[in-house]
């Protein structure tokens, strides 16, 4: 099977003709092959979307809001199709891809359609002698540049406010997950999506997305993925005076004081360390302990890490499927053994799972349980994105800080305790963009969404995306 470009309301292959492999990670074989897009495509998308611009941009919200609708009633429609297509790119639970990974997509359709006619903006009224009011107007064409690890989730997250403000895109989903990208395509030419207005251009990172990033007709750009990555568009966008919006990496910390609710603090850790196999920005990945419960907590922990179920995505009783790819087990089971040289104690998995017949050839890894590292190791302080938790104890309020300020990076943090004012006192010192207390990944999407430190630049979610996808103008009207 052929993935296609999106290109001014029409399916293509690359311009070059070139096409790369895409892999099912449960099964390690190859299923399809994307196109590999490069400059040549980019232009092709700017020109449809410049020249769709005019239009979408004046519609009104109205219409806009009409059409986005239409694209998140399919979506809806499809939900079993689109669910089976990502878990069998991404490896993932079809269980997650069902309730977790494409209704979210379909939400963050609908929510920014309508946000976007509640969207408003400043007045600023000098008394006796001028009022000025503020314009936010579309960019005009913009790039959105999403992962892996929730393809179309994270995919729709950046184009919906972009489309919803105004704005023309070009953009591009991860060359390892472009499957339900593909997809969407098809659904925005179903609902009557005019041509130009999201054009989706397959391909590799350092090409298409490259491309993408260098264009300079693309006035900003929205980018999910990894730091080092982020530190490259970086490079590239700010000679060239670019908008751009950072989603980074994380190395997110749990901070579990004595008094929490046990049952809530270990079931939810169990969730927030593994879900997606640990491959979600927001997985907590270093766990701090108060002491008095420190041993209790570990062997519950890695008893129920142990039962989590490593298996067939297609199967809903599986709880892990397997890794994204072949490459990034590896990488996975390499700081596993760093953990180990670094003097840490494996205490429960971290070892390849051999499903037997047709999946025998994928990345499956039994979720991992660390303990015994210094905060300051390798292990403790670079993103592994995998199905791996680092557990150390702490005594004071004032050390778990340390130990959870203590990483390059501030994305997500939890806080588990039933003292409200220490939770309030240490949410307000803790270095993240997102504090949970006594939960995780309960998200509204109306809130700011985003990291501090190496984690990012910028907020997505609710008036954050629409403010970053649009320029404000102030006019100023003496009288
Ligand atoms: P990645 O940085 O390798 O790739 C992300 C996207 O960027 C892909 O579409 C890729 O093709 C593209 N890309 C790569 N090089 C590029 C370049 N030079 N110019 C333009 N585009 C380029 O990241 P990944 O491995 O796909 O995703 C995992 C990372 O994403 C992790 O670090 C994770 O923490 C991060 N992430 C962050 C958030 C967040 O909200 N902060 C959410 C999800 C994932």
């Amino acid at each position: 099977m052929q993935i296609q470009n999106y290109i001014n309301g029409q399916l293509h292959p690359a311009q070059s003709g070139g096409w790369l492999d895409n892999f099912n990670p449960s099964n390690g074989q190859v299923y399809s092959q994307i196109p590999d897009s490069d400059a040549a495509d980019v232009q092709a998308a700017v020109e449809a979307a410049e020249a769709a611009f005019p239009a979408w941009s004046t519609c009104g919200v109205n219409e806009r809001y009409r059409i986005l609708h239409r694209i998140a009633d399919l979506i809806r429609e499809r939900l079993e199709e689109l669910a089976q297509a990502e878990s069998k790119d991404s490896g993932k639970a079809i269980t997650t891809s069902r309730t977790v990974d494409i209704p979210r997509a379909e939400a963050n359709i609908r929510f920014f359609a309508t946000a976007i006619l509640h969207f408003g903006s400043e007045s600023h009224q000098m008394e006796g002698m001028a009022v000025n009011y503020t314009l936010r107007q579309p960019i005009g064409v913009v790039g959105c540049i999403s992962p892996w690890n929730l393809p179309l989730y994270l995919f729709t997250w950046k184009i919906a406010p972009a489309l919803a403000a105004g704005n023309c895109v070009v953009a591009k989903p991860s060359e390892l997950t472009p499957m339900t990208g593909f997809l969407l395509s098809k659904i925005c030419i179903e609902a009557g999506l005019p041509a130009g207005v999201l054009n989706i251009v397959h391909g590799l990172g350092p090409k298409a997305g490259q491309a993408i990033v260098e264009h300079p007709k693309i006035k900003a750009v929205s980018f999910t993925g990894g730091t080092s990555t982020g530190r490259i568009l970086a490079r590239t966008a700010a000679p060239m005076f670019k908008k751009l919006s950072l989603e980074l990496g994380g190395k997110n910390p749990n901070v579990i004081f004595a008094d929490c609710n046990f049952e809530e603090a270990v079931s939810t850790t169990v969730r927030s360390s593994f879900a997606n196999n640990g491959q979600i920005c927001l997985c907590g990945s270093r766990v701090y302990i108060e002491r008095p419960i420190y041993e209790k907590f570990r062997d519950e922990l890695v008893r129920r890490a142990k039962n989590l179920k490593v298996g067939d995505p297609f199967d809903a009783g599986t709880d892990l499927g397997s890794l994204v790819s072949k490459q990034h087990r590896e990488k996975v089971q390499g700081y596993l053994a760093l953990a180990r040289e670094e003097g840490g104690t494996v205490l429960c998995g971290g070892e390849p799972v051999e499903l037997p017949g047709e999946l025998s050839g994928g990345y499956y890894l039994s979720p991992a349980v660390v303990e015994g590292l210094p905060n300051a190791c390798r292990t403790n302080q670079e993103e592994i994105f995998g199905p791996v938790v680092t557990l150390q104890p702490f005594d004071t309020e004032e050390e778990a800080l340390a130990l959870a300020n203590g990483v390059e990076y501030g994305l997500a943090s939890t806080i588990w305790t039933s003292d409200i004012s220490r939770a309030a006192r240490v949410a307000e010192r803790i270095q993240a963009g997102i504090v949970w207390i006594n939960c995780w990944m309960v998200r509204d999407l109306r809130t700011p969404f985003g990291g501090v430190k190496n984690s990012g630049v910028g907020r997505e979610g609710g008036t954050e995306a629409l403010r970053f996808f649009t320029e404000a103008k102030n006019v100023c009207i003496k009288y």
